[in-house]
């Protein structure tokens, strides 16, 4: 399988606090990798580094081919192919669950209003809310929310796919729904990183567990590996705490 994220010795500060220490890390097509780490270990700071949310401090990131840490490369268009989902949401409040998901294939990708909203369906169909379309993102619960902001994110037809605990805003009862729509994407081949808590969930659906602590990449492997036979110690203590 072709490489589509490439990560070389990414460091990311922020002043003096070294968040990421020259991460290596090369992520195939079709990959779905859990990121798992104690809370502060750099987790969002990588994975907001592969789409430019954050700007690496020195290393190379490369998408599909494009350096994002060239300063030529257009990020907004790396950025169309790469989908993400944050812990809260981040729905337009103003605008119906329809119209967030065809607003950025609209305004960016110039798609035609018809065609979006047809799109928008099937996405909705997908996650189990055709019903609430016209629905507003205060009248839906935490997990429809989610799927919602999901649907948002495949619009735009994204090839890659960053989640950022994804459940970890969600009451315990809708943490199944939106885990189900990632499998079901993984299952369609979709190139997922996630980074996540659910650890029954990464052994499950995950083709690969990194495990990160203080912006070094202590594990990397298969989720049987990193899960029954951590290369680190501190893997081993950090599993034994949260399994
Ligand atoms: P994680 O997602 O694993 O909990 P983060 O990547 O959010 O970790 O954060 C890693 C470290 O970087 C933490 O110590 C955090 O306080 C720090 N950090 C994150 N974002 C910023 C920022 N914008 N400014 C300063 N420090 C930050
Ligand atoms: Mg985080």
């Amino acid at each position: 399988m072709e490489t589509k994220i490439l990560v070389n010795k990414l460091v990311k500060k922020y002043g003096d606090h070294l968040v990421l220490d020259k991460i290596d890390v090369a992520i195939k097509e079709k990959d779905v990798v859990c990121v798992i780490g104690p809370s502060g270990s750099g987790k969002s700071t990588f994975l907001r580094c592969i789409n430019k949310l954050e700007e690496p401090t020195s290393g190379q990131v490369i998408v599909d081919k494009f350096d994002l840490t060239d300063k030529n490369t257009n990020i907004n268009e790396v950025r169309q192919h790469i989908g993400m989902v944050f812990q809260q949401f981040n729905l337009f409040p103003h605008l119906s669950v329809l119209d967030n998901i065809t607003l950025a294939p609209i305004d960016i990708k110039k798609m035609d209003k018809n065609e979006a909203e047809k799109r928008a369906i099937e996405l909705l169909e997908a996650v189990g809310l055709a019903n609430k379309k016209d629905a507003y993102p205060d009248s839906l619960s935490g997990g429809q929310k989610q799927r919602v902001a999901i649907a948002r994110a495949l619009a735009m037809d994204p090839d890659i796919m960053l989640f950022d605990e994804p459940t970890s805003a969600l009451d315990p009862e809708m943490v199944g729904e939106v885990l189900q729509v990632m499998k079901n994407l993984a299952k369609q081949g979709m190139t997922m990183v996630i980074v996540t808590h659910e650890m029954g969930f990464a052994k499950e659906v995950a083709n690969r567990v990194v495990f990160m602590d203080g912006g070094h990449i202590l594990d990397d492997g298969s989720p049987d590996q990193v899960f029954n036979n951590p290369k680190s110690e501190r893997t081993a203590n950090f599993l034994n705490r949260v399994l």
